[in-house]
């Protein structure tokens, strides 16, 4: 299928409170304008240089948002545009983010990413040390960075059981959470192949790459 049916169809399809991201790293411009004239507005990548080279090019109306693992070296690049910062999991990378944004006399979305995966290579925290971030007396001083959710990524694999109870588990979190910080709105889960688990489970974001613009290619 083409990208605008595919942008067409995801769009028709997430009921209307899920928001879509269409992942658009590794893909060029002219695959982005494709999903662009076809109604699409927010894209995610997960390399700052990357984002930054096609915000240049691509319309002013685009929302971009950051996915992938943040270094806080690269957040100044980002900082003048980016609208939401998907992969959270420090307050180092915060104050950072806080500091870059500040200077560009602008407020910065973030979300935490929460560990839910069984694998020791997806990032993220724990409960615990996204209540510590959002109670300490650091955070309540920055006033250009703002949590408004959580971010999970479900361990790679074909057993649908697990991918929903770790979906499951995180949108436990994000109800105990934002029981207690109220802006805390948005939760970002679901990939090509976990989507639907995700929107069942209470995603209010899904992040959909390689279906809407093909398989990758990293060569
Ligand atoms: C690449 C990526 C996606 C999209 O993955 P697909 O399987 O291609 O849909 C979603 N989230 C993050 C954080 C990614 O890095």
């Amino acid at each position: 299928m083409e990208i605008s049916e595919n942008i067409k169809k995801y769009k028709s399809e997430l009921p209307e409170n899920v928001k879509l991201v269409a992942i658009s790293k590794t893909k060029p411009n002219e695959d982005l304008l494709e999903a662009y004239r076809a109604g699409q507005r927010v894209f995610g990548e997960n390399k700052i240089q990357e984002m930054t080279d096609k915000q240049e090019e691509l319309p002013a109306d685009i929302e971009w948002h950051m996915v992938g693992h943040v270094q806080r070296n690269k957040v100044k690049y980002m900082a003048p545009f980016v609208s939401l910062i998907h992969a959270v999991d420090s307050l180092k990378l915060l104050k950072e983010i806080n500091k870059r944004a500040k200077q560009n006399e602008r407020t910065i979305n973030c979300l935490l990413q929460i560990k839910i995966a069984e694998e020791d290579s997806k990032f993220g925290i724990s409960k615990e040390d996204a209540v510590n971030i959002l109670d300490s007396e650091e955070y309540s001083k920055m006033d250009h960075v703002k949590i408004v959710g959580l971010m999970g990524m479900a361990t790679f694999t074909e057993d649908e059981d697990q991918i929903r109870s770790e979906f499951k588990f995180l949108k436990k979190v994000f109800d105990e959470l934002s029981e207690t910080y109220p802006e805390l709105t948005e939760l970002s889960m679901g990939m090509s192949g976990d989507y639907k688990i995700a929107v069942e489970c209470g995603s209010t974001m899904v992040r959909i790459g390689s279906s809407i613009f093909g398989a990758r290619n990293y060569n």
